[in-house]
């Protein structure tokens, strides 16, 4: 249940987001180079036992061999490069096949103590084991001061998400997971919510999905699918919508900017979404990997975002040495920052994001609150 603030908090919450909004638009512009992440996502496992069309992970053979033991991510995590540590994302592959997913999300809390959200990202198909292990995360995190969340991918409902995933039943089986972190989050163990990135599959049925999640009160935000090096998608142009379905694809992320129940925030994604896809505009909402955030792979390779190519792997040189190369510096800006950022769609809105573009979340709140024919697209 929502409370309101009290005064004190709203004042801390506004200094907190000025701070954000200085020292990401006035200060950092001015140094030489990025200070150190404070955002990182982490790769558990390319393990998967899901055959989503539009990944090639689960087709790599068993990485378990490769995986970081939550000793070796402890040793990594104990370099400088991650002392400012305040947003960490764990996801695989599926991150509940590692059978020491607890032990792991231990060692990122006591190891980055400065951490205010552990996020998971979890295909959701196996509801036993989350309902064991998410009570010892969700406890681990409460004492180290963090809070969790867990972020359920469904790309659709019924025989349109079996054959997305590859698994037959499996909204079945998300339906069960949904019910244990209802559970979960009504006992106030964590938050949750569920993603679904937008397919030539999908497309269609995904006003259903969305009604879905509205009736039961889930929050559910939508990506567009496109290629990523992570995610290895060479191949896989299929998945993706294609020529033929991007006028139903404007029209539908449209229909999310224009909907009155969508808040400010998650309307400004969608309202660039449709800007950039009918080649009006770049990017122009930031991106917390750009702000100063890195990628971790499962084997110990670093990455700067998930669009960005390998930059070093921490058992041949420390972390700080490989994020700080003066080469890789070049790489992240030239190719990166000047480059491939202009066209990356955005699909998250944290709150960093949220704060460093303030002046266009506000312009957002005050758009939503205009009547209809004086809004300007
Ligand atoms: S390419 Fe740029 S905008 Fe896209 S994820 Fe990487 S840093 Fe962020």
């Amino acid at each position: 249940m929502s409370r309101r603030r009290s005064a004190r908090e709203t004042i801390s919450l506004g200094a907190e987001a000025a701070s954000v909004w200085f020292r990401y638009n006035l200060a950092e512009p001015l140094r030489s180079q990025p200070g150190f992440p404070r955002a990182m996502h982490f790769i558990s496992t390319h393990r998967c036992n899901a055959r989503c069309v539009m990944c090639g992970i689960w087709k790599e053979t068993d990485t378990r061999e490769e995986e970081l033991s939550p000793n070796a991510l402890g040793a990594i995590l104990d370099d400088r490069l991650f002392e400012r540590m305040e947003y960490v994302g764990v996801s695989g592959g599926e991150p509940f096949l590692r059978d020491d997913l607890a032990e792991i999300c231990a060692v990122i809390l006591e190891k980055c103590p400065t951490v205010k959200r552990l996020s998971l990202t979890t295909n959701g198909l196996l509801t036993r084991r989350m309902r064991t292990v998410l009570p010892e995360i969700s406890h681990c995190a409460r004492s180290a001061g963090a809070l969790l969340d867990v972020s359920v991918s469904v790309h659709g409902m019924g025989e349109t998400l079996a054959e997305i995933y590859g698994v037959a039943g499996a909204f079945e089986k998300i339906e069960r997971t949904i019910g244990v972190l209802e559970e979960l989050r009504d006992e106030g163990r964590l938050s949750f919510s569920m993603n679904c990135v937008l397919l030539s599959e999908n497309l269609i049925s995904a006003g259903k999905l969305r009604k879905w999640a509205e009736d039961r009160g889930i929050p559910l935000s939508f990506v567009v699918g496109e290629h990523r090096l992570r995610f290895r998608t060479e191949g896989l142009d299929e998945a993706f919508v294609g020529p033929d379905g991007q006028k139903p694809l404007v029209d539908f992320l449209r229909s999310l900017a224009d909907d009155p129940s969508q808040s400010a925030v998650s309307a400004g994604k969608y309202r660039e979404l449709v800007a950039m896809l009918e080649g009006r505009k770049t990017r122009s909402l930031s991106c917390y990997y750009a702000m100063g955030g890195l990628l971790l792979g499962h084997d110990g390779r670093l990455y700067y975002c998930s669009h960005s190519k390998e930059i070093g792997s921490c058992g041949d040189r420390p972390p700080q040495e490989i994020y700080y190369d003066s080469s890789n510096l070049e790489y992240r800006t030239r190719d990166l920052l000047q480059t491939e950022c202009r066209h990356c769609p955005p699909y998250t809105r944290t709150r960093w994001e949220i704060e460093k573009d303030l002046p266009r979340t506000l312009a957002e709140i005050v758009r939503q609150k205009l009547p209809r024919s004086r809004r300007s697209s």
